[in-house]
């Protein structure tokens, strides 16, 4: 998947940054919705103890998720990892049917 540098959701403009490696190891990226920026870490990225990254496509899609969720108010909805991660996931296996 192509990343671009920004992109727009509703009347919101986010900066999407690469991270250069991951300080958290439960953290593959990040969305802060204040700031207007989207982190990610792909898969060549390692935690201290050596675990690979996750593939970058789920990570942009799932910090993605929380921000069209926030966007729409729903910050009760964004708060559900569970919900986040399954929607990520599941628009990922869609969107890439839809390019072809
Ligand atoms: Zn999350």
């Amino acid at each position: 998947m192509k990343i671009p540098r920004k992109i727009t959701i509703g009347s919101r403009t986010f900066k999407i940054k690469k991270m250069a490696r991951i300080s958290n190891e439960s953290e593959w990226g990040s969305m802060d919705w204040d700031a207007g920026i989207i982190k990610y870490a792909d898969g060549k990225s390692k935690t201290r103890s050596g675990e690979k990254g996750k593939n970058k496509d789920i990570v942009i899609m799932h910090e993605l998720t929380h921000a069209i969720l926030e966007t729409m108010g729903r910050e009760d909805m964004s708060q559900d990892e569970g919900l986040v991660e399954a929607q990520a996931w599941l628009y990922l296996q869609v969107f890439k049917q839809l390019r072809g």
